[in-house]
């Protein structure tokens, strides 16, 4: 794509270092358009990448292996770096506010912020549980806890995941997987530790074939996870400063040390205020250029986004595939070029780790479970992580 606008600056703004725009910063610095000022606005310089977080959890990958630097990546695309948190949107007068900058100018914005666990029709869960995101926050306190566990091993510990989702499975088996592993080493019965997975359906993993769920399902069992189906939970209250107890509507009370939260995908609740077109659970609706449908010099990828012309959940595949296209569409807007559609694919290979260096393949009807998709598993997430890196021999 050549550029014949050098005289004149456009200001492109990113709000949020996701997987899409991760890519989005490293193509631009493969392919800048100048005159074009871009800036990114994150609330962090490290950003995770979803795929490796349950295997950092199962101790397999350390910080560096499973965060993209944004800092760098910035510099590398010729992007201003701000490290804020924005709060709103001033579409009118096309200004992005933030915690601590004045307010940001922008022409043509692009958001990649993902989402959050949802968490609002739960009491207490703001105040008690731990979500699975933000994942900084989330991993400083699994920090807190194997260092609480390592230092007390012989005292009984109850951890409590809600959500049996992929994201809530997989923490399952990979949380058992490091915690049991410590235990052992430092020869402390494993069955002072009990796994709770709470989910609020009949089968786990809603959404992937039954074969996937059951087996899934069986591995938690072995390991000695209790796992509560059809439960729904309305409330978490505090005991004491270390333990809570869950409350479902059956009657259920479960009484835990940790209470995490990997619940359903929610869109903080500030979007919805901007004026920005929503969908009916706050998400912002796009077409199929991934350009909000209200606001045509905005964009929205990942988490965020929902395209109004495909039902799709909220995967971080979603967010790496949208990246190339995403980008395509935000050099096209501002070179007025005509925008690509972008289709998402109707079936996604998901690979979810089991903890034990193996893992169990997800493929519409297809299920199947091997070490070698462990292998395959961590070749990918490798690969994609390592094209964020040595960027130096990727200039144009
Ligand atoms: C435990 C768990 C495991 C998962 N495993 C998988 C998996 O194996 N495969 C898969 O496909 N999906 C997985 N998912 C889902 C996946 O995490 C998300 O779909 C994915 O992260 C979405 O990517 P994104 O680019 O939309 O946003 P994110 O990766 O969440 O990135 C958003 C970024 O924006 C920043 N940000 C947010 N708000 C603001 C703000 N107001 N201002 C500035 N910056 C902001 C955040 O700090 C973050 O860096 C998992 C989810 C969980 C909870």
């Amino acid at each position: 794509m050549k550029s014949n606008i050098t005289q004149f600056t456009h200001n492109l703004v990113l709000i949020g270092g996701g997987h899409s725009h991760a890519i989005v910063l490293k193509l631009w610095g493969m392919n800048p358009i100048p005159g074009v000022r871009l800036t990114l606005i994150t609330d962090r310089t490290y950003t995770a990448y979803s795929g490796m977080l349950p295997g950092q959890v199962a101790g397999f990958y350390d910080f560096e292996e499973t965060h993209i630097d944004l800092h760098s990546l910035s510099q590398f695309a010729g992007a201003n770096f701000y490290l804020d948190t924005v709060k709103d949107l001033d579409l009118k007068n096309k200004q992005i506010i933030c915690e601590k900058h004045p307010p940001i100018a922008f022409d043509y914005l692009s958001l990649d912020i993902g989402s959050v666990p949802e968490k609002s029709t739960i009491l207490g869960a703001s105040d008690y549980a731990i979500p699975a995101k933000p994942v900084s926050d989330f991993l400083t306190a699994w920090e807190k806890i194997k260092t609480t566990i390592k230092n007390y091993p012989k005292q009984l510990y109850t951890l409590t995941i809600i959500g049996g989702g992929a994201g809530g499975v997989e923490l399952a088996c990979n949380m058992r997987a490091y915690l049991t592993n410590i235990m052992k080493n430092l020869e402390v019965n494993t069955n002072n530790l009990t796994i709770n997975l709470i989910h609020k359906s009949n089968s786990l993993l809603t959404g992937h074939n039954h074969w996937v769920g059951k087996r899934l399902e069986s591995i938690l069992l072995e390991n000695g996870t209790n796992i509560y189906l059809n439960e729904t939970v309305f409330e978490i209250t505090s005991n004491s400063s270390d333990n809570y107890v869950i409350s479902c509507n059956s009657g259920l009370n479960i009484s835990s040390n940790w209470v995490f939260l990997v619940t359903q995908a929610s869109a903080p609740d500030w979007i919805e205020k901007t004026g920005l077109r929503t969908d009916k659970t706050g998400f912002i609706l796009v077409n199929d250029y991934l350009q909000s449908i209200s606001h045509p010099n905005i964009f929205a990828a990942g988490d965020i986004a929902t395209m109004e012309n495909y039902y799709r959940p909220k995967a971080g595949v979603f967010a790496v595939r949208q990246g190339q296209p995403l980008f395509n569409n935000l050099q096209s807007i501002i070179l007025g070029n005509k925008l690509q559609s972008y289709s998402p694919q109707r079936f996604y290979l998901s690979l979810i780790g089991t903890g034990n260096k193996k893992a169990i393949a997800s493929w519409g009807k297809l299920g199947l479970e091997a070490a070698w998709l462990w292998k395959l598993k961590d070749y990918i997430d490798r690969k994609f992580m390592d094209s964020f890196k040595d960027l130096s021999t990727e200039k144009n």
